[in-house]
């Protein structure tokens, strides 16, 4: 008998949600991560006392009843975590060539706050604000429907440009802007992004949008104890190279880890890359097409972000994130393929930034972190390198960027330099090994309308006991792998079955 009931290779957002699920049901999970930390993106990190997230800077959708609140009941979160709600009439700015717009939370607030900056666009804004709201009633899954199937694939959305309806509502090209400007929360591409992809997230915040007060790790930390409570465990800085399979070549029976260890188990589920995941199987176990057409998916591009530590008591908490775009185009994907443009003086063409939530002052903010896009091939030198051993002109180069990057933010906050302690940065690279995923991709596989089916991973695979979870079988963010771990655990237990039991617990 193996030891184990189910392995889950990495304790990201979805291996642990799965964890959780699973546990809870009366499996006897096993968690490996090869970090030394859980969590993948709810990771943070400590300097000069200040926690900086890497992966969650804020959520939607908490108040109660609403739906991030009601998965969280069932995932006995609600409770635990220290949580703080962003301004009502602005939870983020959005600022465009000068000009600041707010987006303000709950429906008509949000459009009567618009409406103070565009007084001729109150049709538009409603047309808009229906569609989001039609777009996300539309899915089952997200409001907890009983169903057959998961109905995303066969969503008439899938197949919309999120850039096309936007235009199509308003002549206004300043409003289509502000209303994609929240953009670097999908990393947004004109050509590909869908529209649900677009109307779930602004949806989800317009809805309500919160803070993790001292960080997103808390969430990875109440999971955790939740599983090891129900008997499961979690081992840390166990790294999986290697799925292998019995003797008829059907089924995996161990996963390897890297130091040869054998984890036996009789069901796998996998929370990284999927092309990863591949790589961990032979030949043999998986189609070539199977694995031509995983390799070839595209992936989101990553980011730039420098952490910046306040001297002490000298910078005022924001209670809001800040997305800043140089000129009237907040679609990334227009900028960083114009080459001249990104490698010129201009970079950063734009940014998002916010002062984290700590429980020390509600007056001061400690830190700030500053993200914007960075392509992974100015890394191209470095490939070949790993944390803390990339050499010195890796060090120059970030120390060039951090420099521009604070040139850009002190214009938005004058006097900012005098009051930085220290700071710190990361690169595409700092993502790549700290999570595993695919060239350090912020959001995994990349969604594109003209091909929805294309990137739709499912959480079957060909292997009857390997499963898929995390961000790349759906979508990304809280939400995004919330619900695809209940789709992963829907293959052990049904899927009405969960959400019946995410119901009865909300
Ligand atoms: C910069 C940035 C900002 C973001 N901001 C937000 C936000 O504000 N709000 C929001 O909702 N979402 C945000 N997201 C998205 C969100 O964080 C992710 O979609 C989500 O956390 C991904 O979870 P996951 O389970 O798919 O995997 P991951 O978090 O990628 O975790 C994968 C885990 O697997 C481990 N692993 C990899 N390979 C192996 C191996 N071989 N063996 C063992 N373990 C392995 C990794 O170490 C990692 O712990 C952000 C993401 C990024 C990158």
């Amino acid at each position: 008998m193996p030891k184990y009931d189910v392995v889950i290779i990495g304790s990201g957002l979805g291996g642990l949600l799965c964890g959780y699920i699973l546990s809870k049901e009366g499996y006897n999970v096993c968690i490996l991560e090869k970090n030394r930390q859980i969590g993948g993106c709810l990771q943070t990190f400590v300097r000069n006392g200040c926690i900086f997230d890497t992966g969650m800077h804020y959520v939607g959708s908490l108040e109660k009843g609403q739906i991030l609140y009601r998965f969280f009941k069932y995932f006995d979160l609600i409770n635990k975590i220290k949580i703080k709600k962003l301004n009502e009439d602005a939870f983020d700015i959005i600022s465009i060539a000068g000009t600041e717009y707010k987006f303000a939370q709950g429906y008509d607030n949000y459009i009567n706050t618009l409406l103070q900056s565009f007084p001729d666009e109150k049709e538009s804004l409603i047309k808009y604000t229906d569609k989001l709201k039609e777009i996300t009633n539309s899915l089952n899954l997200y409001n907890l429907r009983e169903i057959n199937t998961h109905n995303i694939i066969d969503n008439e959305y899938i197949t919309v440009g999120a850039f096309d309806y936007i235009k199509s509502i308003t002549l206004n090209e300043r409003l289509q802007n502000v209303l994609s400007g929240l953009n670097s929360l999908y990393a947004g591409e004109k050509d590909k992004t869908p529209l649900y992809c677009h109307a779930i997230i602004n949806n989800s915040l317009i809805e309500s949008a919160w803070r993790l007060v001292d960080g997103g790790a808390q969430i990875a930390k109440f999971l955790s104890d939740s599983i090891i409570a129900n008997g499961g465990t979690i081992l840390k800085k166990r790294e999986v190279k290697k799925l292998i399979p019995d003797a008829n070549n059907k089924t995996i029976n161990f996963a390897e880890l890297s130091d040869s260890e054998l984890i036996e188990a009789k069901y796998f589920i996998s929370d990284i890359h999927p092309v990863k995941t591949l790589e961990m199987l032979d030949a043999g176990l998986i189609r070539k097409s199977y694995r031509n057409r995983i390799n070839s998916l595209e992936n989101t591009i990553s980011f730039f972000s420098v952490y910046i530590v306040f001297k002490e008591n000298t910078f005022e908490y924001l209670n809001y994130n800040i997305y800043h775009y140089n000129k009237d185009n907040v679609w990334g994907t227009d900028t960083y393929s114009d080459t001249a443009y990104y490698l010129k003086n201009k970079w950063p063409d734009g940014y998002m930034c916010y002062t984290p939530a700590n429980s020390k002052s509600d007056v001061y903010a400690d830190c700030m972190i500053a993200m914007t896009y960075m392509k992974y091939s100015e890394l191209k030198k470095w490939e070949n390198t790993t944390v803390e051993k990339r050499g010195n002109d890796y060090l120059e180069f970030k120390e060039y960027k951090a420099q521009k990057f604070i040139d850009k933010l002190e214009k938005r906050f004058p006097g900012l330099r005098g009051k930085i302690k220290a700071y710190y940065t990361s690169t595409p690279l700092t993502y790549r090994d700290y999570t595993g995923t695919i060239n350090g991709s912020a959001y995994g596989i990349l969604k594109d309308y003209n091909n929805p089916l294309k990137a739709f991973i499912p959480t079957k695979t060909k292997i009857p006991n390997l499963f898929l979870t995390g961000q790349n079988i759906g979508l990304h963010g809280i939400l995004g792998v919330t619900i695809g771990s209940l789709l992963t655990c829907a293959e052990f237990l049904g899927l009405n079955y969960l959400i019946r039991k995410v119901n009865e617990a909300s």
